[in-house]
């Protein structure tokens, strides 16, 4: 099978799908659906037969005066689907079920996202070349901040390796090498609300994480100069996320801290924090935002790690306002999404000099 006739078939199904799910797209006039109760953005386009991530920012765009906080729904009233674009390839794991020859030639598997997203499909080679080392916060026998919703306990560790993993698979897509340092066998990527909390994390490949602090920082750490002196040569960045809890009931946004003396590190976050100024400007005009990015030099990880790197912090976990952010699925889809698109800035603006 060429590339032609898998592009071919690959519309094909998309019509098909679509078809089946009994809407009739006009070119120039937009479908409408309504939302039904517990309906998220990725639910109502997949339901229409879309690749959900491909056409969330342009769903958010069309639809933002319906919106609460610019990512949900509201029950009952009618949303515009956009149009669908027929060079968009949909997602492999859609196709699963009616052709398993074009997986293999479009889509890699990776199990470490889960049964239903271990299927990642080529949309570009932007980020060719680039390594990506991706530490989410705590793990093993530390949850990290803690709290409570709805009479459940919940825990960082969970949301920020959750935003990691989805973070990995946007760069994947993109052609970069990507690192997940701290993995779990078998959580993968969770569509839920309430992440269950469990202890079974390691760090890269198969280390049992320790519960000393600075054993368990120090772990990361080595395991992370180890494959950077590997990679010599090469573009390299560490990303490290958490969703923190400073103070109880501080509403913190997102922030975005870098080592003082790295150039490097400083343009990794101003490209993310950049990428979220201008999602929040475009979504939520009347919401200021109000994270930044400082150097945090006593931050143990951000001194002692050898390549250029950023410490994101998402949100509050004990915070109701950036609960509901961290909480819905939708929401750490678009946070991951936002974040990919500021790494690829940093990539294609280049490298500063030879220093970190
Ligand atoms: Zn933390």
């Amino acid at each position: 099978m060429n590339l032609l006739n898998i592009k071919k078939s690959l519309k094909g199904i998309l019509i098909l799908t679509i078809f089946i799910g009994g809407q009739a797209f006009a070119q120039d006039s937009l479908a409408t659906v309504k939302a039904e109760t517990g309906d998220g953005i990725l639910l109502l386009l997949r339901k229409q037969g879309l690749h959900p991530y491909d056409y969330f920012d342009e769903f958010v765009a069309l639809n933002i005066e319906n919106l609460r906080d610019s990512v949900h729904l509201y029950a009952g009233r009618t949303y515009k689907i956009p149009n669908v674009k027929l060079d968009t390839v949909p997602v492999v794991a859609e196709i699963k079920e009616q052709s398993t020859e074009i997986k293999k030639v479009e889509g890699k598997e990776y199990k470490i996202f889960g049964d239903k997203h271990s299927a990642v499909v080529s949309r570009s080679e932007r980020l060719k070349g680039a390594v990506y080392y991706l530490v989410s916060g705590h793990g093993g026998p530390d949850p990290g901040a803690m709290a409570v919703y709805g009479g459940k306990s919940i825990a960082e560790d969970e949301y920020a390796y959750d935003i990691t993993l989805r973070l990995a698979k946007e760069l994947l897509s993109h052609g970069a090498t990507v690192y997940i340092i701290i993995r779990d066998p078998n959580d993968g990527i969770r569509d839920e609300r309430i992440l269950k909390i469990d202890h079974d994390e390691v760090a890269y490949l198969d280390k049992v994480i320790p519960l000393n602090q600075v054993a368990r920082l120090k772990q990361r750490v080595d395991i992370v100069n180890q494959l950077h002196s590997k990679n010599r040569g090469k573009f390299q960045r560490l990303i490290v996320t958490h969703v923190d809890s400073r103070s109880k009931g501080q509403n913190i946004d997102v922030f975005f801290y870098h080592h003082e003396k790295s150039k490097n590190g400083k343009k990794l976050a101003e490209s993310i924090h950049k990428t979220f100024q201008k999602k929040y400007k475009k979504y939520q005009p009347n919401r200021t935002y109000s994270g930044t990015f400082q150097d945090r030099t006593s931050l143990y990880l951000v001194k002692r790690t050898h390549p250029a790197m950023t410490f994101i912090e998402i949100g509050n976990i004990r915070n109701k306002k950036d609960q509901r952010r961290i909480l819905d699925p939708d929401n750490r889809q678009a946070l991951a999404k936002w974040i990919s698109e500021g790494v690829i800035l940093d990539f294609e603006s280049g490298e500063i000099g030879r220093i970190r």
